[in-house]
C-alpha cells in the first residue's frame, strides 16, 4: 500500500439511469485490483425503503444477499463478481437506512434540543457511511456509486455530502460522471449537448467532475473529446470513450485500453504500480465469445418480464458456461403459462431446466409441472430455493402419492406440509430482513453429486428464505429415492436433495448464485451445464 490514507473515488450518472455506473464501477476496481491496490465498491440508493428486501423484484430487479445476511441493490452483485471478494452491509446504503438511523437517535435524545436537519444530520450520516469502510477493511480505495441520475429530487443529500468531502482538507477524493452521448440517425451526428449541461448540473451542487466516461453507440473521436473537455472544465486526458460492448465482461478490457484506471490515479495522486495483464480475465472473455457450442437452459420463472429479476442466476449460467467452454441460451419461461398440456411442447428441446427462486403463489403450480416434467424425462434438474421447495412437493404428489402435499406458504391447511414455518419463524410478523438470511454451513454427503461437484463435505453457501423442508417425511422420500444429501451442522435443515436414478436432479434450499464469480464459477452451476451437456 503506497499510502495509508483511503482515497475515494465517486461515480455518479446524468443525462438518463441505466448507463451502467456499476459495471464501469466495478470495472474500474477491477483494474485498479489488478495494478495491486485494495478496493472495495460501495452503493448509495436514493430510495426510502431501508433495504430492498422488501421489494418486488419488478422494481429493481434481484435482491442480492451478501454473506453477512444484508439484503442489497443487484449491483453489489456486479461487484463480487468482478472483484472476487465479499461485500457486506456497509456496502450498501438507502435513504431510508440513514434516516431511520437519524431519527433513531433523535428519538434518544441525542441531538440535545437541536433541530435535526437535511444539512448537516442527514448528510453527516450519509458521510460517516461513507466512511464506514475505511474503518472496517483497510481498503487504498472505495469507490462509491451514487444511485439515480444527477438532478434527481432523491439524489440531492448524496451530491452535497459529496461536495462536503470534496472540500475537506482530511479527504481525497474525485468524482467520475458518466453521460450519454447521443448518435442521431438523421444528420449523422454525435451530440455532447446532453453532456454539457448534465456537467453543468452537477456544478450547481457545487460539484465538479474530475473524469467523464461518455456511453456511446460511435467511436468518439478526439476532436469531441477535446470539445467537451473544454465545456466541462475537465483536461482532454480525463474524457472516456465507453462504446457499446457485447458483454459486460468486455468493459474492463475496453476501460484498460481507455486507461480510466491511469487516469484515476493520478487524479488520486497514487503511482499506478504494476501494469494489470487481466490475463485470465481475458481468457474468460475469450471463451464466452468463442464457444465450442451452445446449450439451451430454460429458466422457469414468475418475473421474466424482468431479466434483472434474476440477473446472478444468469451471470452464474454464464461463468459456468465459460468453464465448460460453451455458451448457454437461456430459454426463459413464464412459470403462470407452463401446464400439463403444454409442458411437454415448450420443455422438449431443452438440455437443462432450471426451476428458480420466489416468493406466493403466482405461478408455483407451473414450477411443479415443469419439475415434473424434468424428472420423468431425466432432463438435469436444478432447482434452487422455491425451486427446490417444488421439487419435494412434486415428489411428495406423484412419487409418495400425498396427493395434497404443498408448503405452508401457499396452503397453511394442507395435510401434507412437506415444506414448512420452523417455530422460529412462526412467531415474526415484520416482513424486512427477518427471512434465514445469509451464510450458513452445510455438510454434504460423501457419494452424492453435490459432493462431488464442490470436492469437499463442509461448505458453506448464501441463504434467503422463510420456510424448509419438513424433517418428519425425510424417510419416507429417501425410501422412494429422493435423497436429502446436505443438511445444516447447528439446526439440522435440509439443504439439499438429489433423486438417486436420475441423470443429474439437484434441489437446493440457498442461493448458489450468489457465489458464483468470473474467476470462480459456482462448482454446481460448472456441474449442470457439464450434465445438461452430455444430454
Ligand atoms: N418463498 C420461499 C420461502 O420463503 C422461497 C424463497 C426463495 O425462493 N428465495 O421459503
Amino acid at each position: 500500500m503506497p499510502d495509508s490514507k483511503t482515497k475515494y473515488v465517486f461515480v455518479t450518472g446524468g443525462v438518463t439511469s441505466s448507463l451502467g455506473k456499476g459495471i464501469i464501477s466495478a470495472s474500474l476496481a477491477k483494474l485498479l485490483q489488478a495494478r495491486g491496490y485494495s478496493v472495495t465498491i460501495q452503493k448509495l440508493d436514493p430510495y426510502i425503503n431501508v433495504d430492498p428486501g422488501t421489494l418486488n423484484p419488478y422494481e429493481h430487479g434481484e435482491c442480492y444477499v451478501t454473506e453477512d445476511g444484508a439484503e442489497t441493490d443487484l449491483d453489489l452483485g456486479h461487484y463480487e463478481r468482478y472483484l472476487d471478494t465479499p461485500t457486506s452491509q456497509a456496502n450498501n446504503v438507502t435513504t431510508g437506512r440513514i434516516y431511520q438511523y437519524v431519527i433513531n437517535k433523535e428519538r434518544e435524545g441525542a441531538f440535545l434540543g437541536k433541530t435535526v436537519q437535511v444539512i448537516p444530520h442527514i448528510t453527516d450520516e450519509i458521510k460517516r457511511r461513507i466512511r464506514l469502510l475505511e474503518k472496517t477493511g483497510n481498503y487504498d480505495i472505495v469507490i462509491t456509486e451514487i444511485g439515480g441520475t444527477v438532478g434527481d429530487i432523491e439524489s440531492l443529500p448524496y451530491i452535497e455530502a459529496v461536495r462536503q468531502l470534496k472540500w475537506d482538507p482530511e479527504v481525497d477524493c474525485i468524482v467520475i460522471h458518466l453521460t450519454l452521448v447521443p448518435y442521431l440517425a438523421s444528420s449523422g451526428e454525435l451530440k455532447t449537448k446532453p453532456t454539457q449541461h448534465s456537467v453543468k448540473q452537477l456544478l450547481e451542487s457545487g460539484v465538479q467532475a474530475d473524469v467523464l466516461v461518455l456511453r456511446t453507440e460511435h467511436e468518439i473521436n478526439d476532436e469531441i473529446k477535446r470539445k467537451v473537455a473544454l465545456f466541462c472544465n475537465i483536461s482532454s486526458d480525463a474524457v472516456i470513450e465507453s462504446k457499446n460492448v457485447e458483454t459486460i465482461y468486455e468493459v474492463p478490457i475496453l476501460m484498460k485500453k481507455e486507461k480510466l484506471d491511469q487516469v484515476v490515479l493520478r487524479k488520486l495522486n497514487l503511482p499506478l504500480l504494476e501494469e494489470p495483464e487481466i490475463k485470465p480475465w481475458r481468457e474468460f472473455v475469450s471463451r464466452i465469445k468463442n464457444p465450442s457450442k451452445t446449450i439451451k437452459i430454460g429458466l422457469v420463472g414468475k418475473y421474466i418480464e424482468l431479466k434483472d429479476s434474476y440477473i446472478s442466476i444468469n451471470e452464474a449460467l454464464i461463468h459456468a458456461g465459460a468453464a465448460n467452454h460453451l455458451a448457454v441460451d437461456v430459454k426463459w419461461i413464464h412459470s403462470e403459462s407452463l401446464n400439463q398440456e403444454n409442458v411437454s411442447a415448450i420443455l422438449s428441446e431443452l438440455d437443462g431446466i432450471l426451476v428458480a427462486p420466489g416468493f406466493g403463489e403466482r405461478g408455483i403450480e407451473g414450477k411443479i409441472t415443469a419439475v415434473k416434467y424434468a424428472r420423468e424425462n431425466k432432463v438435469p434438474f436444478f432447482g434452487i430455493c422455491l425451486g427446490m421447495q417444488c421439487a419435494v412437493i412434486e415428489f411428495a404428489r406423484n412419487v409418495l402419492n400425498l396427493s395434497d402435499a404443498n408448503t405452508t406458504e401457499i396452503d397453511v391447511n394442507t395435510k401434507d406440509p412437506v415444506i414448512f414455518l420452523m417455530e422460529k419463524q412462526k412467531e415474526i410478523t415484520d416482513k424486512g430482513g427477518t427471512m434465514r438470511l445469509g451464510a450458513y454451513d452445510c455438510v454434504l454427503d460423501t457419494g452424492s453429486k453435490a459432493h462431488a461437484a464442490y470436492g469437499k463435505a463442509k461448505i458453506s453457501e448464501r441463504h434467503r428464505h422463510r420456510f424448509e423442508f419438513n424433517n418428519q417425511y425425510t424417510e419416507d422420500f429417501k425410501k422412494a429415492g429422493m435423497n436429502a444429501v446436505g443438511s445444516n451442522p447447528e439446526g439440522g435443515m435440509v439443504e439439499i436433495v438429489e433423486i438417486e436414478n436420475h441423470p443429474w436432479f439437484v434441489g437446493v434450499q440457498f442461493h448458489p448464485e450468489y457465489k458464483s464469480t468470473v474467476l470462480n464459477p459456482h462448482p454446481l452451476f460448472v456441474d449442470f451445464i457439464k450434465a445438461s451437456n452430455k444430454k
